[in-house]
């Protein structure tokens, strides 16, 4: 008996001695809570760093508050070029890659569309037919390629017709998790999760390897994927993955009811209304956080069928989530991917 109580004692040691020392902090930044996790020993200057960072890039891509960048490049839309910070300029060009690569889906100059529905702010609504016609007409006018004029060598940006707006919402927090990245590789740290608000960059190789060959290989990040109908926090399964960006976008983040129907924020460029295929989430898995965010947006603004070839072509991978229960997953995370026991959920290529 005494021999079994030492050797259950020893495991027990050998179990707690084999969990990675990690530590955790989260801030309420960038409309969301910032939750970074370090793990290996670490003082808290990685923390201060990467916190005053994201505070930072506030500043340059709120459209919420007035004098950021965004904000003051909108204010001057028709009236003169205004001087931003390099990274504003790095993160329009990514977007509007995006915005040609998905056909306009995805579209930074959506801005006076966001601002009508104010779908995340204090007075959410059903704007009236006219006005949605007037802001849709106006958004057609703008050819992106004209009318945002960007001077790298000077550092600004034009937005050359009147009452133009760009939002950067579907991308800037993608890029705010690669630059905290780059604050904790400078510090040396070896392995890290930052999550901004469910935008999540699993960073270097998680330090403890288990007891059994994960597919992602042995040091591979376990990531719940969020249940688009339930609450955060419930999942419907878990992707094993080594270093990548895991970014959802999804009915469920942001959106209000009105008459009894629920109008989520990715809004549909062809429509002006939110986009309606079917789907209740994406979730883009790509090296890069920028690309995730952004491509998360675009597939899930393009739908199934086109929004997985433009995966294919971005060489990234994805997880539809539809409306009937059904789940699709791209061909690289079939290994990977495992939908949780008993879930509603059910994976349609495997039924096929
Ligand atoms: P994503 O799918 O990544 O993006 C959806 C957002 O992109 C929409 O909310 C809209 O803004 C825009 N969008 C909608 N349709 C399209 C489309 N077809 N093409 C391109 N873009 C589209 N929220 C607050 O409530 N208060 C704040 O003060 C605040 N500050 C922020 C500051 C920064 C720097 C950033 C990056 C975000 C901030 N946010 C704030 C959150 C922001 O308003 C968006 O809601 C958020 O970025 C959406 O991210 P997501 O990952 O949920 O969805
Ligand atoms: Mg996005």
């Amino acid at each position: 008996m005494k021999h079994i109580r030492f050797l259950l004692l020893s495991l027990c040691l050998f179990l707690c001695a084999c969990r990675p020392e990690s530590r955790t902090s989260s801030e309420f930044v960038l409309g969301t809570v910032c939750t970074l996790t370090v793990y290996g020993r670490s003082g808290g200057e990685p923390f201060r760093a990467v916190f005053a960072r994201l505070r930072e890039l506030e500043d340059i891509f709120s459209a919420n508050r007035e004098g950021t960048d965004l904000d003051l490049v909108n204010r001057n839309a028709g009236i003169m070029p205004i001087r931003v910070r390099p990274e504003f300029i790095l993160v329009l060009e990514k977007a509007l890659d995006y915005a040609e690569l998905s056909g306009g889906a995805f579209d930074p100059a959506l801005g006076p569309l966001v601002k009508l529905w104010g779908i995340g702010g204090d007075n959410p609504h059903l704007p009236e037919a006219a006005g949605l016609a007037a802001v849709l007409a106006g958004l057609k006018g703008v050819n992106r390629e004209r009318d945002i004029e960007i001077d790298r060598e000077a550092s600004t940006v034009f937005l050359r017709i009147p009452g133009m707006m760009l939002d950067l919402g579907a991308i800037a927090k993608g890029f705010a998790a690669d630059q905290a990245a780059l604050i904790l590789e400078k510090a040396g740290i070896k392995a890290a999760v930052i999550d901004l608000g469910g935008n999540i960059l699993a960073y270097g190789k998680k330090p403890f390897p288990g007891l059994f060959r994960r597919p992602g290989g042995k040091n591979a990040w376990r990531i719940g994927i969020q249940d688009p109908r339930d609450t955060r926090g419930s999942y419907i399964g878990v992707l094993e993955t080594p270093e990548k960006s895991v970014v959802t976008s999804g009915v469920y983040e942001r959106y209000f009811t009105e008459g009894g129907k629920r109008y989520h924020h990715i809004l549909s460029t062809e429509t002006g209304y939110p986009v309606e295929n079917g789907l209740l989430s994406v979730t883009v898995v790509a090296k890069h956080s920028i690309d995730a965010d952004a491509l998360s947006t675009a597939v899930f603004a393009l739908g199934w069928e086109k929004g997985s070839a433009l995966l294919e072509k971005a060489g990234a991978e994805g997880i539809f989530i539809f409306e009937n229960g059904s789940v699709r997953i791209s061909g690289g995370l079939r290994e990977s991917f495992s939908l949780a026991e008993n879930s509603d959920y059910f994976d349609l290529q495997e039924t096929n």
